[in-house]
Order: structure tokens, then C-alpha cells, then sequence
């Protein structure tokens, strides 16, 4: 059967160049020709990253690393900021890990602001915080530098940010804002298959998992740093995964992440502009919209045009794209569009073609 080409906001596509480095024969992940290709890498991710600490590969989902992070730094109570589906799960996650938890909910397509956070820490109640900074689910994406700052006032909460859906598409520097976990998944912006987490630790942030009795083995902090320290990790990695990372680093860096970050840009105003083109509205809140993909309102907030959001998937798909019709409790009231990844002016001209040649026979 033909490939459908994914324009849906994760898993997104995976370029012919990042499968051939997937494919590689296997080495043996003690061995020196593994060490080389993480001490190659290393550096790359520090400056993707903006930090001077270690990144760490977690072979898993990023949900592995969002709930090891609670395991690792939640003793007290955990504040879960709230604005869509993913964020509202990471409170469902910390119960599960029998963590104290407190939801900070906003409606959906609401960006969470720093004042709200800041009402809640004052308490002295929390410990950490999680915050997903691009939320897949609505398209929206909170002001992470306006959080980060309240670091300062409260350096003993450790912040735990998710940008699996923004982490390459923007600068993120980690050091600068001062923040304590960083992860991402590599099947969003990253434009890699799914499997693997890439993510950072403040020093603050393995001082206090060190001192975490319950924190595991799988995801033990304290075991990422001493293993990434020589090039390792702590336990059998996806070493196919580590191939195609190094490739892909090696493509955003012979773009410049510059060029990158303005692609994404450029990317998602041609989409917005697709939006507004065919009558529609946004369904985040306006100045708080993601950069990787776009939620489209299509009757879950009043204004603007509707459609059948099904029938347009399905007639999108027989065209040989695939987008996404909404996701939980906006599925069909919305429906989301990805620029994530490798996509260029080009290759987006040819979604909204195929998209063009839907809407008129919708
Ligand atoms: C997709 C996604 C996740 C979950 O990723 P998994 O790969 O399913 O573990 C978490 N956070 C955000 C923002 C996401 O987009």
C-alpha cells in the first residue's frame, strides 16, 4: 500500500536519510565505537539545548521520563499545570506514582501564566512543578521564559518542562532559564521514529534525586549522569535510535539552527494563513499559538467556519496526507495540522493543495 505522508502532530514523518542511519549494524553499547558516536553527539545536544550539563538518551516514550522525573524529584507535592490533554495526564501520572499532587487547570487552548503558577507556590506546599510548554492537544504554548523566572523566587521547586512538541522547532536554552528537567520525545519535532528521550537535569535536580529512596532503577537520574559521564547509558539503549539521532543532528546543524527555527516560523504562518484563507479561527488563545503545529477551531469555540472534520480527513487522505481530526475532548471540534520536522514552504504547499482540493467538495 501507498505511504500516507503524516501531517499529524506525532509520530510526524521520517525522511528516507534518518531511516538509512536507523539501519545500521549493530555495535555493542559498552564498546568504544558506541562511546565515540555519544561523545560525538554530546556536544551537538548541549547546544541544541543551551546547556553545559549532560544529555541523557532514555530508550523509551517520553512518558518513561515525565514519570521518572516525578519519581526522581517529587517528595513534597507536585504542582501540575493543566491545559489540555497531556498536561491534565501528567496529574493522573503522579497519582499513579503515589505522589501528592495538585492540579492548576486552565481551560483549553489557555496558555498557563506565570502569576498563576506563583498564586500556588507561595503556598510553600510544592516541591516541583510540571509544565508541558507546547501543548500537542490545543496547539498552545505557554510563556515558558515568564515561568522559568519565577525560579528565582522559589529555587527549591524543581521545574520540570515537556517540549516534545517544540524542543528544535525554538530555542530553548536550559541554563538561561533555569529550570531543572528538560525532555522531549523524538517522534514529534525531532522527526525521528518513536522510542527514544532525549532530556537534561539541573545539578540541583540530581542533588535531589540522589536523595530520592524510591526513585527506581529505569529511570534513575543519579544513573543517566554517571553513564552519560562515559559516553553510556544506564541500560541497553535503542542503539538504532542513537544512529539516527546523530544523523539528524548532523542535518539541523549543517541548516543552522537559525535557518531552522525561521523554517518553523515561516512553516506554521503559511498554515495559519490556510486557516484564515478558508474562514476558520484558531482555537488557542491569540499571541499563545504553537510554532509546530496548528489546532484549527471548527466549532469548539464560537466564531468562524465549520466543517465535517472526518469527511475532510478522509478526503485529505485519499489524496495521500494524513491529518488529525481532533484530539480527546476536541476531537471533531477541532482538527490539527503539523509543520513539525522536515517540512519546507514546498512540501507544506502541497498539503494545503491537497487540502484546497478537499474543502471544495466538503
Ligand atoms: C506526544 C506527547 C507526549 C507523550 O509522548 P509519548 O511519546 O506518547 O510518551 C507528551 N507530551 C507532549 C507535549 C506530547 O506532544
Amino acid at each position: 500500500m501507498a505511504h500516507i505522508k503524516l501531517h499529524i502532530p506525532g509520530p510526524v514523518e521520517v525522511s528516507a536519510k534518518t531511516f538509512q542511519a536507523f539501519c545500521q549494524p549493530m555495535v555493542g553499547h559498552r564498546g568504544q565505537g558506541f562511546k565515540d558516536l555519544v561523545a560525538k553527539i554530546q556536544p551537538q545536544l548541549q547546544t541544541l539545548l543551551g546547556t553545559k550539563q549532560l544529555a541523557y538518551l532514555s530508550t523509551s516514550s517520553a512518558w518513561g521520563v515525565m514519570e521518572g522525573s516525578l519519581r526522581n524529584l517529587t517528595q513534597k507535592k507536585v504542582l501540575n499545570c493543566m491545559k489540555g490533554a497531556f498536561s491534565d495526564k501528567w496529574l493522573d501520572v503522579a497519582k499513579r506514582c503515589g505522589k501528592d499532587a495538585e492540579a492548576l487547570q486552565v481551560p483549553w487552548g489557555s496558555p498557563i501564566r506565570a502569576e498563576q503558577i506563583d498564586a500556588k507556590l507561595a503556598t510553600g506546599q510544592f516541591d516541583s512543578l510540571t509544565l508541558i510548554h507546547n501543548e500537542t492537544s490545543t496547539g498552545t504554548m505557554s510563556p515558558l521564559a515568564e515561568i522559568a523566572a519565577l525560579k528565582k523566587k522559589y529555587p527549591d521547586v524543581m521545574f520540570i518542562v515537556d517540549a516534545v512538541s517544540s524542543m528544535t522547532a525554538l530555542p530553548i536554552h536550559f541554563d538561561a532559564l533555569g529550570i531543572d528537567v528538560l525532555l522531549a520525545g523524538t517522534q514529534k519535532a525531532f522527526a525521528l521514529p518513536p522510542g527514544l528521550t532525549v532530556f537534561t537535569a539541573s545539578p540541583a535536580a540530581l542533588a535531589r534525586a540522589a536523595t530520592a529512596k524510591d526513585r527506581g532503577y529505569y529511570f534513575d537520574f543519579v544513573e543517566f549522569q554517571k553513564n552519560a559521564a562515559d559516553h553510556m547509558t544506564p541500560s541497553t539503549p535503542s542503539i538504532s535510535h542513537v544512529y539516527a539521532l546523530a544523523s539528524k543532528l548532523d542535518d539541523f546543524f549543517a541548516e543552522g539552527l537559525e535557518n531552522r527555527y525561521a523554517r518553523h516560523a515561516k512553516t506554521n504562518q503559511m498554515t495559519r494563513d490556510w486557516a484564515a484563507r478558508h474562514g476558520f479561527t484558531l482555537f488557542p488563545e491569540t499571541g499563545y499559538e504553537s510554532i509546530t503545529l496548528t489546532c484549527v477551531n471548527n466549532g469548539a469555540k464560537p466564531g468562524g467556519r465549520t466543517v465535517d472534520a472526518a469527511k475532510l480527513q478522509k478526503l485529505v487522505k485519499e489524496q495521500g496526507f494524513l491529518i488529525d481530526g481532533g484530539y480527546g475532548k476536541i476531537k471533531g471540534t477541532t482538527f490539527r495540522l503539523s509543520n513539525m520536522g522536515d517540512e519546507t514552504p514546498e512540501t507544506m504547499g502541497q498539503l494545503f493543495a491537497a487540502l484546497d482540493h478537499a474543502m471544495a467538495q466538503l
